[in-house]
């Protein structure tokens, strides 16, 4: 599913991408690292939303350089920021994401929003106006809006932050649930959430994979 050999990418002359190889398939792959390892850098070039400026990607099987628009229709992507839409209610901004990524026929359109917001378990709060809900819910949210179109890499930038310990536990239970049949990769700084969510771990490092194994066998090494 991805399929990533020396990885670059520079902001300027700092080098936030520096020779990075992973590979991830099906099952949830955890990138752990301090700030500034380059775990958002990567998230955004494995959405297509960065050009790499070196090394070997293939994503799904394709070249992102040629075949970018076939991949983003595959992926659903929860940026480090979602742009919410905070006037609009639950299901008015899920439809809002659907229709950007031109889902046009309207009834099966809302017929996938409402089965996404079922999925993250938000049908009860589907009238709600996203500025009302908690965190919690609004992480499932944003989950919800990258689980559009059944996507088969589902790529999550920091969808743990900020959630108190009950939340970890059924957020855990829905990216399980994901990374069943699906390529899940999420990022995040806390090792407690890859042992919790995670089946494989890369521990970035100054833009570079520095382990690649799976939760278990990184607790062996501390
Ligand atoms: P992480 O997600 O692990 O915190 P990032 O990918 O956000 O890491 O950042 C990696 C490095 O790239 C950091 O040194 C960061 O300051 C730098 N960086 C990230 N985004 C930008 C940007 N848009 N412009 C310049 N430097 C950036
Ligand atoms: P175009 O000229 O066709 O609009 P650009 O090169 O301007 O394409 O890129 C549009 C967006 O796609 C940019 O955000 C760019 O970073 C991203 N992009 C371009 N090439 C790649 C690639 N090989 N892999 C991933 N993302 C890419």
């Amino acid at each position: 599913m991805i399929e990533a050999v020396g990885l670059v990418k520079t902001y300027g002359r700092s080098r936030a991408l520096d020779g990075l190889t992973l590979t991830a398939g099906k099952g949830v792959t955890g990138l752990l690292g301090p700030n500034g390892a380059g775990k958002s850098t990567l998230i955004r070039v494995l959405a297509t939303v960065l050009a790499p400026d070196g090394g070997e990607l293939r994503l799904l099987g394709r070249d992102p350089g040629a075949d970018r628009l076939e991949i983003r229709r595959r992926l659903g992507y929860l940026p480090q920021e979602p742009g919410f839409q905070r006037g609009f209610t639950v299901f008015e901004f899920v439809d809002y994401v659907a229709i950007l990524k031109e889902m046009t026929h309207r009834r099966s359109r809302h017929d996938e929003v409402r089965r996404v917001i079922e999925e993250v378990g938000l049908t009860a709060v589907g009238g709600r106006r996203v500025r009302t809900l908690s965190g919690g819910m609004r992480r499932r949210l944003g989950i919800a809006q990258a689980l559009l179109g059944e996507p088969e890499l589902i790529l999550l930038d920091e969808p743990a932050a900020g959630l108190d310990p009950e939340q970890r536990l059924s957020f855990g239970e829905l990216i399980a649930r994901l990374g069943q049949d699906r390529t899940v990769v999420l990022s995040t700084h806390q090792t407690e959430d890859v042992a919790a969510l995670c089946d494989r771990v890369a521990v970035l490092k100054a833009g570079r994979c520095a382990f690649a194994g799976t939760p278990g066998e990184l607790r062996a090494l501390a």
